[in-house]
């Protein structure tokens, strides 16, 4: 269970430089500094800056007055502190060096345990996976409903685990299914976990829901895919890569097997020349960075080196691309909370692929996907899935 002790000596390092201001997302939506990574940091340091004296008589603080019941400035520190996408652009600016990635989960979880989060909009998705183990909240027993259909075969001796992610699951199965065309194209043997694979907990970390993850999902999602004895496992869900290579390990777990992205596993099966892309296509398409996947784990250029096996496709950059990617504002239960900041995030992604002259955004992440398709307004791009378009060329 995280304590502020935990994370307090990070707060120390911070020179208050202000170069996370600018970049953060909530920050450029909402226009107040307590949106801002300098913002809550200043808050946290004021909060710890009590005197021995102030706790031996029990003076109130910023979180918590005389009652111990929690004050207005901690209930909106709290929001403040869900203000956040989790996109790890602050992390990757700051000069010093704290450690963000993890750091906001931690703060987040620390709130939750003292009382304070999540945010009520949250709870209906913690509710979800705690009763169904997915993130939509569907009956789990249907979470492979869709293999039969895209022609699927499972293997007793799999060479991969192909680690579908609730989203592919149940809300786009079209990205499941191009992935199985995928391996299948590729002769690979493979298996799905079905019900037994749970939300990887990815988006229940970002929302302070940390212990669970670590105590419930993970313990379970490791045995269920050591179990099938493949030496690897891949993923098209960005959120997904992340829990598997960064969450996992940070919560002491330590997967036997390699993990890979699915732009990465089509490289490795293109360079074995076991894969070739056949079909031509002309189309020019942006790839809109997932954060996750580019900026927080640093693979932001396995999507490119895919896509450039791809016949016909011209691949057109975005101002903000790889590490200085703009997030759609799908992430960390942002849009769940901020709707209409998280909408004008997606929107303003939508116009710079458009200011490219792209005909089509291409993601990693299928809440990414998701939200920008569903917010999308006028002219705006349809966004598709690397694996769909990729599946288009075969
Ligand atoms: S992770 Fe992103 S959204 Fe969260 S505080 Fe850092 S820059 Fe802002
Ligand atoms: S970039 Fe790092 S050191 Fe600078 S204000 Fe932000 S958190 Fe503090």
């Amino acid at each position: 269970m995280v304590k502020f002790s935990d994370f307090s000596e990070d707060l120390h390092a911070c020179n208050m430089c202000g170069y996370c201001v600018p970049v953060c997302p909530p920050y450029q939506e909402i226009g107040w500094e307590s949106a801002a990574p300098r913002g809550k940091v200043y808050f946290m340091k004021n909060v710890e800056m009590r005197s021995p004296l102030d706790r031996i008589l029990r003076r109130p603080t910023k979180m918590r007055d005389f009652a111990g019941r929690a004050t207005q400035e901690a209930l909106d520190f709290t929001r403040a502190v869900y203000e956040c996408t989790g996109c790890g652009a602050c992390e990757a600016v700051c000069h010093a060096e704290i450690p963000f990635d993890g750091f906001w989960d931690d703060v987040k979880e620390w709130l939750v345990n003292e009382g304070y989060g999540p945010l009520p909009e949250h709870r209906q998705m913690l509710k979800n996976v705690e009763t169904t183990k997915n993130l939509p909240g569907k009956d789990n027993e249907r979470r492979g409903d869709w293999f039969k259909e895209a022609g699927g075969v499972q293997s007793d001796q799999p060479e991969v685990l192909f680690w579908v992610g609730c989203a592919a699951s149940f809300e786009r199965q079209s990205i499941a299914k191009a992935v199985v065309k995928i391996l299948n194209a590729g002769n690979v043997r493979y298996r799905v976990l079905g019900r037994e694979e749970w939300c990887s907990g990815g988006p229940i970390a970002r929302i302070g829901g940390g212990d669970y993850v670590k105590k419930t999902l993970m313990p379970h999602n490791m045995e269920a895919v050591e179990g099938t004895g493949a030496k690897a496992l891949v993923t098209a869900c960005a959120e997904c890569y992340r829990a598997w290579t960064k969450d996992y390990r940070r919560y002491g777990g330590n997967p036997p097997f390699a993990v890979f992205h699915i732009s990465q596993y089509i490289e490795k099966l293109v360079k074995e020349k076991r894969l070739k892309f056949t079909k031509k296509l002309d189309r020019k398409v942006t790839l809109h960075d997932a954060c996750q996947l580019g900026r927080v784990c640093g693979q932001s250029e396995p999507p490119r080196n895919a896509m450039k096996y791809l016949q016909g496709v011209v691949q057109l950059e975005m101002f903000h691309n790889r590490d200085t990617t703009l997030c759609s504002g799908a992430h960390g239960g942002f849009r769940e909370a901020f709707p209409q900041e998280a909408a004008s995030l997606a929107a303003r992604r939508q116009a710079e692929a458009r200011d490219v002259g792209a005909q089509l955004m291409v993601t990693t992440c299928p809440r990414a996907l998701a939200h920008m398709n569903e917010v999308k307004r006028g002219r705006a791009l349809d966004v598709v899935d690397l694996a769909e378009l990729a599946a288009e060329h075969l």
